[in-house]
């Protein structure tokens, strides 16, 4: 992700702030010109915002930003909206009246935001139910009821479901160690689901990426349901990490991909954040990296994102070592692996409209 800093005091600003913490300005989030922004009231629940590309437009907050709390994003102030983009898409949540229920919401409303900013930096279009009934995104944030029925953490045809017992950190860690996975995120959840989403939007059935995609991931047309219980039943082959980014990936093509895909959408995240904070490796040992290319990740080549992310892993994972933490990236990436970032990387290249975030028209 770009850095942010406040339009009124220049102080770093983060993507989910809601207030400067040195001047006290209200912060928003323009999705238009994916930028934070800093606004001045201009009288009844408008804002003028002080965003240098926003000739001083007037917008509103998102409901879900100026009465939960759970949002940060603006909306233009003519616009009929109450919901921002990013709310809109959210056709369930929680029950607010169980205590940590809105916690839980906020959380994964702003790994959901963290989602759609990458997926806008690659140029993918989210269309919500609203705009394409048929094929439109829609999140539920469900809640396992009394009677022992388990909410899964799952895509239908465009509709994602959270369980949101994962934004339960010690019930997602307990879940984690379990299943013996090194990553279990919320960002890391809808990374994945959105695989499977932009599966069926860009692959399925569409002769151009099938061929390939089959000769890298497998037979799509394999039995899910088979599958399911083989891997619940015998679990991964021993070698998986030759071909695949996880053990779960090994489950069925279907997870393969949503797993590789959403491996791919956090190296591009990390990549982006590292490039926009100056992050260079110069070291003057001669066996160490160098790492000064500053090409904005979404104009990289797949090739240049490689070279770019396995000196910085290996700097973070020594990082995080120094603070005490386990790896950062505790990952290693087998050539077949890195095929199949490859191939997810052409599909989004092709797919995304790279035309760069536009200033709103003046109100
Ligand atoms: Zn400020
Ligand atoms: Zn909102
Ligand atoms: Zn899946």
């Amino acid at each position: 992700m770009k850095t942010f800093h406040c339009n009124r005091c220049s102080q770093r600003v983060f993507f989910e702030n809601v207030r400067c913490e040195r001047c006290a300005a209200l912060l928003g989030y323009l999705p238009q010109l994916r930028a934070i922004s800093a606004f001045e009231d201009a009288g009844e629940a408008r804002w003028r915002s002080l965003h240098p590309q926003a000739d001083g437009a007037l917008y509103k907050q998102c409901h879900n930003y100026a009465v939960e709390n759970v949002c940060n994003w603006m909306i233009p102030a003519d616009s009929p909206d109450t919901l921002c983009r990013a709310c809109q898409l959210t056709r369930t949540i929680p029950n607010l009246s169980t205590p940590d229920n809105r916690l839980y919401w906020y959380r994964l409303e702003v790994a959901k935001r963290r989602l759609l900013y990458t997926l806008a930096e690659l140029g993918l279009d989210v269309k919500s139910r609203r705009q394409d009934p048929q094929q439109g995104l829609a999140f539920e944030f469900l809640e396992d009821s009394g009677d022992g029925s388990r909410v899964m953490t799952g895509h239908d045809n465009g509709l994602i479901t959270l369980n949101i017992a994962e934004a339960d950190d010690a019930h997602r860690e307990k879940v984690r160690t379990a299943m013996g996975e090194p990553y279990r995120t919320l960002l890391g959840h809808f990374r994945h689901e959105t695989g499977h989403y932009y599966f069926s939007r860009l692959i399925a059935n569409n002769p151009r990426w099938l061929p390939a995609f089959r000769e890298l991931f497998g037979d799509e047309r394999a039995n899910y349901g088979d599958a399911l219980d083989t891997y619940y039943r015998v679990g991964a082959p021993a070698d998986w990490q030759a071909s695949y980014i996880s053990a779960y990936a090994t489950m069925h093509p279907w997870e393969d991909w949503a797993e590789t895909w959403a491996h791919y959408l956090m190296i591009v995240d990390v990549l982006d954040t590292s490039t926009a904070y100056g992050i260079a490796l110069l070291s003057d040992d001669p066996r160490e990296p160098t790492l000064t290319d500053r090409t904005p990740v979404e104009n990289a080549s797949f090739d240049t994102l490689m070279k770019r992310w396995f000196p910085l892993t290996y700097a973070l994972n020594g990082l995080n070592r120094s603070l005490g933490m386990p790896d950062g990236y505790p990952f290693a990436l087998a050539a077949p692996v890195v095929d199949k970032l490859r191939f997810v990387h052409r599909v989004i290249a092709e797919a995304g409209d790279k035309s760069p975030a536009s200033p709103p028209a003046q109100h």
